[in-house]
């Protein structure tokens, strides 16, 4: 099941990460730009450490950890911006 970053004040953006499609390869840990992630302690249903977004109000939603992911098990997205109304 996908787990969603809870949303921060100071975010610009966040994660999207399927636990179970994760093969704990580490590449969205090493390649994240503000590396605000890190490989969670804790065990996926095959046995891998999987990422967790450790700060983030620093994620900016790139999607750079999206596309390193072999197995399509992560992605970044940004937050909408609040537009002024007329
Ligand atoms: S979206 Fe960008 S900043 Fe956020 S975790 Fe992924 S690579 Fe890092
Ligand atoms: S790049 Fe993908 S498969 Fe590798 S640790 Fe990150 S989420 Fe898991």
């Amino acid at each position: 099941m996908a787990q969603v970053a809870e949303q921060t004040k100071k975010a610009k953006g966040s994660v999207v990460i399927v636990a179970e499609r994760c093969k704990g390869c580490g590449f969205c840990v090493e390649f994240c730009p503000p590396e605000v992630l890190e490989l969670s302690t804790e065990y996926n249903s095959k046995g891998y450490h999987t990422p967790i977004l450790a700060k983030r109000d620093l994620c900016t939603g790139c999607d750079i950890c999206g596309m390193v992911c072999p197995d399509f098990a992560i992605y970044g997205y940004m937050f909408k911006k609040k537009t002024k109304e007329a």
